[in-house]
């Protein structure tokens, strides 16, 4: 987008393994000697990022390098200043939430989780700093982790929500071996802490796990749930209960999960119809190849939503924020 109309932005869906610019990731590798599989920059760039369409599990893939690049202390801490700075500067976003599960930036228990987690709080600080930036942590529990690991999580951002941390979230693999319901109660004490609860689904699953999550956790947000456009009566639910959506356009696209632009003027124009309330993000801007103003740009050139419509998702992402002033 050549000038931004839309002022200041707010981002509420952006993973650290997939937000860092690949110039930098390459940089933090070779600072600690970290052994690639390529010597070749542009072969190391290709290894991180989605720039055309893949599979939901292929991208989820790409995170093994990301992740395993990011951590340590000072890779956290780099890696959180350049998100939100790049926010900032590229997109004046002005409030943003960034997620990461520190199990997976620990070296499966070699590093110290705490040693992550106030690396990762540092380098938001130091962007607070230089930048006007409103930044928040959100951590990720996993769908392939077992509940007692995901118990951890939920415990560290509970430890840690008064320095922050301002919410929790659910990724990873779908597996049938995972079932939600088996950690639903950390997700209730989180919220009794006052963490704020997102979580991914209705991405590469149904609108039937959706509702599972709605009637077990009754989140603030979700994490991308698209296709709870599939059925009225999850949309209906949505909107009675005031759940915002973070819709993620150009990742849903290249995961496959939506196959092209037109089913996703379909999609909003569903979620308009039953007034179901939702946001616009990128989930990430390096690996895939965007930023959040290229998004409402794809938007607003191919008529999918209105000036009007993403001006109103601004305002919705503001106030869903889980970053109190
Ligand atoms: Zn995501």
């Amino acid at each position: 987008m050549d000038k931004n109309i839309f002022g200041e932005l707010t981002e509420l869906h952006v993973h650290v393994g997939s937000a860092v610019d690949p110039p930098i990731m390459w940089e933090i590798a070779h600072d600690q000697g970290i052994k690639l599989p390529t010597k070749d920059y542009w072969e190391f760039k290709k290894l991180i990022t989605a720039l055309e369409k893949t599979t939901y599990d292929k991208y989820l893939d790409l995170f093994h390098w990301t992740e395993l690049i990011q951590s340590s202390p000072e890779a956290m801490e780099k890696s959180i200043y350049s998100i939100a700075a790049g926010a900032f500067r590229k997109n004046n976003i002005t409030t943003l939430e960034i997620r990461f599960n520190p199990m997976k930036r620990n070296r499966g228990g070699e590093r110290d989780l705490d040693h992550i987690i106030l690396a990762a709080i540092h380098g938001m600080e130091k962007a607070t700093i230089a930048y006007p930036v409103k930044v928040g942590l959100i951590f990720c529990l996993d769908r392939g982790f077992s509940p007692e690991m995901n118990k951890i999580i939920s415990q560290k951002a509970i430890k840690y929500a008064k320095r922050g941390v301002v919410g929790v979230d659910l990724a990873g693999h779908i597996s049938d071996k995972f079932d939600i319901e088996q950690i639903a109660d950390l997700f209730t004490e989180c919220k009794k802490e006052g963490l704020g609860i997102t979580i991914h689904t209705g991405e590469a699953t149904g609108p039937d796990e959706v509702m599972k999550v709605v009637n077990l956790i009754s989140p603030n947000r979700i994490g991308h749930g698209v296709r709870s456009s599939e059925d009225v009566g999850t949309m209906e639910t949505l909107s009675k209960k005031g759940i915002v959506l973070e819709v993620c356009p150009t990742s849903n696209i290249h995961t496959g999960v939506v196959s092209d632009l037109s089913a996703f003027k379909n999609i909003f124009s569903k979620f308009k119809e039953h007034k179901v309330a939702f946001t616009v993000n990128t989930d990430g801007p390096e690996m895939l190849g965007t930023n959040l103003l290229n998004e409402y740009d794809i938007l607003l050139k191919n008529n999918i939503l209105t000036k009007e419509d993403l001006l109103s998702a601004t305002n919705v992402a503001q106030k869903a924020s889980f970053i109190k002033n």
